[in-house]
């Protein structure tokens, strides 16, 4: 045995060994329907703003590690309840992983199946135990099965995607007050698709001292930047800051972000125009004999093909240059099903026109 090969048996932990990386599929050339992202670039004037400022930005200089100017900018633009603690993550794929690593190395975490894999992900990364609990067939919480894995494994930390990511629903509010009630643990909403729903759990963080909300700017247009914050008690995020790295937010994030924020109106249209677009999406696939739609809270929609392979349609739309996501791999979703980000007015009539001519065939 080589002696890298014995390094990888004899110390990397099992679990990591068995572990596939997260892998993002090539998208050269493609439109881009598979990942969320907001398709619609700056107006030219903020663009130019935006890069008049970052030619002041000394890149020999480290970042300043509390973000200050950040922050104010978020609180402010994200009405984050005063008396709250801020968490920054690059990404909050980020603070996912912050979250748990503060756990103990026994600790349980609970989340929905199908949602956001990246829980389990992390949660197996850390070598913590991590329950799926199956959701009813229309992807609501089945709250009998949540209350029996509260109760088995009183869970360290329990994540709700709120809109739920793949299926695209709200949860219903009664049922997550009721978990945050239950549970001895962390709560995290993860509200990462807040700008299509138009709900949040923000303001009621107060009145819960183990509810964490976290958002992300990713969906809202900035992808690029990799921002993500959590929002809770300060007795929470007062843990959670002594383990983040100190210049986790880098200069260009800062920067960039603080401006964004001064724009946010900017941010909110496109939102708006996305939410309209999804309507129309809906609609136009819900035109398709063999098509089954769920509803959409979120910037994607979750559809299932009666009668088609996914594999077939999803390989053909990407000859065709539009790139969707396969949902194959994920557990707990009907068969067959695909998701498709909102994309703009002319990219979501292209996908319908290919996806038409594609189930023809
Ligand atoms: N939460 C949910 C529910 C998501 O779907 C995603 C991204 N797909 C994230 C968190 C991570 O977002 P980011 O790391 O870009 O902030």
């Amino acid at each position: 045995m080589s002696k890298t090969n014995k390094i990888v048996e004899d110390l990397i932990r099992p679990e990591i060994q068995q572990m596939a990386a997260y892998h993002v599929p090539e998208a050269t050339g493609l439109i881009k329907l598979d990942a969320m992202e907001n398709p619609f670039p700056w107006p030219k004037a903020m663009k130019e703003e935006w890069l008049q400022l970052l030619s002041n930005v000394e890149p020999n200089r480290y970042p300043d590690p509390s973000a200050r100017e950040l922050i104010t900018g978020l609180r402010d633009c994200f009405d984050v309840p005063a008396e709250l603690g801020v968490v920054l993550g690059n990404g909050s794929d980020e603070l996912i992983q912050l979250i748990l690593m503060a756990m103990n190395d026994r600790s349980a975490v609970i989340a929905p199946t199908p949602s956001f894999v990246m829980y389990q992900h992390i949660a197996n990364s850390l070598g913590l135990p991590f329950t799926g609990v199956p959701l009813n067939e229309d992807f609501s919480l089945n709250m009998s099965a949540m209350k029996a894995a509260i109760k088995q494994e009183d869970p360290a930390v329990i994540f709700l995607s709120y809109p739920n990511n793949p299926t695209a629903n709200l949860f219903d509010d009664d049922d997550l007050i009721q978990i945050l009630e239950l549970a001895n643990g962390i709560v995290v909403i993860d509200e990462a698709y807040q700008p299509f729903a138009c709900k949040t759990f923000m303001n009621r963080t107060p009145d819960f001292k183990n509810l964490l909300v976290m958002r992300t700017v990713s969906k809202l247009g900035l992808a690029g930047l990799r921002l993500g914050f959590v929002v809770g008690h300060p007795c929470l995020t007062d843990e959670l800051e002594k383990i983040r790295l100190p210049y986790n937010i880098n200069v260009f994030t800062q920067l960039t972000a603080t401006f964004a924020f001064k724009h946010i109106d900017t941010l909110n249209q496109q939102a708006a125009v996305i939410r309209e677009q999804r309507e129309r999406l809906l609609s136009g696939l819900t035109s398709f004999a063999g098509v089954k739609v769920f509803p959409s809270d979120a910037n994607f929609i979750l559809f299932s093909l009666l009668s088609d392979s996914a594999e077939r349609v999803f390989e053909q739309l990407k000859q065709a240059g539009v790139l969707i996501k396969k949902m194959a791999s994920n557990p707990g979703l009907p068969a067959e099903c695909l998701r498709v980000t909102v994309g703009t007015r002319s990219e979501n009539d292209l996908f319908i026109e290919k996806f038409a001519s594609i189930l023809k065939q």
